[in-house]
């Protein structure tokens, strides 16, 4: 489920509003900034997040059919995480500045910029719903350790 892209979604009922609950109330009981409908077993483009940016002001949303329109800034190589492998944690590059537009559960245009936490987690959750982990990111021998130390949980 978390290794195949996710499908636009094209019905905006009932049913994706409940989605987006169920997200953040599974996002909230991991202790998480950020969760994607995959990581629930639902192929569905939606991510929700709850995270601080560089200021430390706080941001709290969803966007539904997210597409990351810009990533830049300097390269930051920190602590990165995800609910889906856990317990492992790794130094992973991500652009400084991400934006991304998409639309929320009613179908009207959203935009979410930002910066620091934020802009890592717009990039990890962006990349969930195309199928990549953030373990995809690292590179050379810090990979190599990555993927010695995911083959050698309970879980894999
Ligand atoms: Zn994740």
């Amino acid at each position: 489920m978390l290794r195949t892209p996710t499908d636009e979604v094209v019905d905006f009922d009932e049913s994706l509003a409940t989605l987006i609950e169920d997200m953040f109330a599974s996002m909230y009981a991991a202790e998480g900034v950020g969760l994607a409908a995959n990581q629930i077993g639902v192929g569905l483009s939606v991510f929700v997040y709850d995270c601080s940016d560089a200021s430390g002001a706080n941001h709290v949303g969803h966007v539904v059919n997210p597409v990351l329109v810009s990533a830049g800034g300097e390269v930051d190589a920190d602590y990165e995480g995800c609910l889906s492998i856990p317990g492992l944690h790794y130094d992973t590059e991500r652009a400084s500045y991400a934006a991304v537009e998409g639309v929320d559960r009613h179908g009207a245009p959203v935009r979410v910029v930002g910066d620091g936490q934020l802009a890592r987690c717009l990039q990890h959750e962006t990349d969930h719903l195309h199928g990549l982990l953030f373990v995809d990111r690292l590179r050379g021998r810090a990979k190599r350790k990555a993927m010695r130390e995911v083959l050698a949980t309970d879980w894999a």
